[in-house]
């Protein structure tokens, strides 16, 4: 990735929180925002891109005339068939989203400057390199076959079409693996108190970096 990351000095800690599909990311988010910490959400934010008339252009551009609707609105559909089944496609669109993700991250974070950490939530944190960008990453983990479970009440798709969603993210115990804080959201675990105490560590750190910048 070409981004530049923060200047740690000057910004609050920056978590990013991932997970497989399914495994309960949205809600582990509502929870740290219910603590009062700032939450960006990448996908919401990329997803908004394409009401910008001069970004669905370029978009047009890589992926051809049949991504706009006869109205001028994107057809997010033809977007996803295009990109699914072409990964240079996948990777040119990506080259023009996830920087400017990335920006309007970085504008979310200023914003949001005297907090003691922010959290920028993706999928696809490791897939993409953002977790180079970051200080912390937690993984919110849960096993396929629940997952498949929740997202065919949620979505109301087929199994097939929940499958080979997952097929183009990293195994979700890779991402486990990889993290620095995990949070196993099983029915019925303490999901609360797991988001509390990493709540907890992550102000420590955020104090103890203030504290060596002070004596630096
Ligand atoms: P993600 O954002 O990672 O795709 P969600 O937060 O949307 O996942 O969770 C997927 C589904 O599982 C949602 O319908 C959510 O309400 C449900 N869910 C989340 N956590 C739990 C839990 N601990 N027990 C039961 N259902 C849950």
């Amino acid at each position: 990735m070409s981004q530049t990351t923060l200047n740690s000095q000057q910004h609050p800690l920056l978590v990013a929180l991932t997970g497989g599909i399914g495994c309960g990311k949205t809600t582990v988010l509502q929870e740290f925002s219910s603590l009062g910490i700032p939450c960006f959400v990448a996908d919401e934010v990329a997803g908004a891109y394409y009401a910008d008339p001069s970004f669905l252009h370029q978009v047009q551009s890589l992926l051809g005339p049949s991504v706009i609707r006869p109205d001028g609105s994107a057809d997010k559909q033809a977007i996803a068939a295009i990109v699914f089944h072409d990964a240079g496609a996948l990777k040119q669109l990506n080259a023009i989203v996830h920087p400017r993700v990335w920006a309007d991250f970085q504008h979310f974070v200023d914003a949001n400057s005297q907090a003691p950490y922010v959290i920028f939530e993706s999928a696809i944190t490791y897939e993409y390199g953002f977790d180079h960008l970051v200080d912390k990453v937690i993984c919110v983990y849960l096993e396929q076959e629940e997952r498949l479970h929740r997202l065919e009440l949620r979505d109301h798709a087929t199994r097939q079409q929940l499958l080979a969603r997952m097929q183009n993210q990293l195994p979700a115990e890779e991402k486990m693996m990889r993290a620095d804080y995990v949070i196993l959201n099983y029915e019925g675990n303490p999901r609360t108190r797991q988001v509390q105490y990493i709540h907890r560590l992550l102000l420590v750190s955020s104090i103890n970096r203030e504290l060596q910048n002070l004596v630096s």
